[in-house]
């Protein structure tokens, strides 16, 4: 059982998706400050990132940003952080959120949430790490996708085993649970990498 006590949330920098996204986004931000599991995320201000900062913080629990300085240049960063990092750019900010956090939960999101999703799908493919990676299909968004890996693995360039490097949780009241019944992770990238 995969017990953790911090949460990366990969999700869009965009507030112009569906009600029912920002809805998710919350639930999630109440949810990891209910459990007082630390949120690590992009650091910004903007889109469902914010919204899920905004509530792990106004529910009492903490925020772990790491943002590039470019990016906090622009100001979409958020300054009310319990943690702030700021990088020097893209890669270094994937590399520490990734080793800040015990799990993965994706929500949707736009090409950047991809990138970031399927970055930390490679490393454990690569066993560079093995924490939990959960995709949070909100009414059927990331059914395209799994429906893609699917595809890969019938025309044989994903591993059939492959599929279980990431779960799949129905709504966002079954991300814990869902990570809480995946086997702990039994080495980190830091060993691995760093
Ligand atoms: P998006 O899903 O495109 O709204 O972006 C969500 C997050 O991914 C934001 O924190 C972006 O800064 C980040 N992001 C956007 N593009 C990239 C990229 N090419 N590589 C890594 N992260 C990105």
């Amino acid at each position: 059982m995969a017990d953790i006590t911090s949460l990366c949330v990969y999700c869009g920098s965009s507030r112009r998706g569906a009600q029912s996204h920002h809805d998710a986004a919350r639930q999630l931000g109440e949810t990891l400050a209910a459990n007082g599991i630390r949120l690590v995320y992009g650091g910004g201000s903007v889109g469902l990132m914010g919204i899920v900062a905004d509530t792990v913080l106004n529910n009492g629990g903490e925020v772990v940003g790491v943002i590039p300085k470019f990016l906090e240049d622009l100001e979409v960063g958020h300054t009310d952080c319990t943690e702030l990092h700021v990088t020097g750019n893209m890669h270094d900010r994937k590399l520490k959120m990734a080793t800040l956090s015990d799990a993965f939960a994706i929500l949707p999101g736009g090409l950047g949430t991809l990138d970031e999703t399927f970055e930390i799908l490679t490393w454990k493919q690569l066993e560079l790490h093995d924490k939990p990676v959960v995709l949070v299909n909100v009414e059927g968004f990331w059914d395209p996708l799994t429906a893609l890996v699917d595809a890969q693995i019938d025309a044989n360039y994903v591993r059939a085993k492959h599929r279980s490097l990431y779960e799949v949780a129905a709504d966002v009241a079954d991300v814990l649970p869902t990570i809480r019944a995946m086997p702990p992770a039994r080495f980190s990238l830091e060993s691995k990498w760093l």
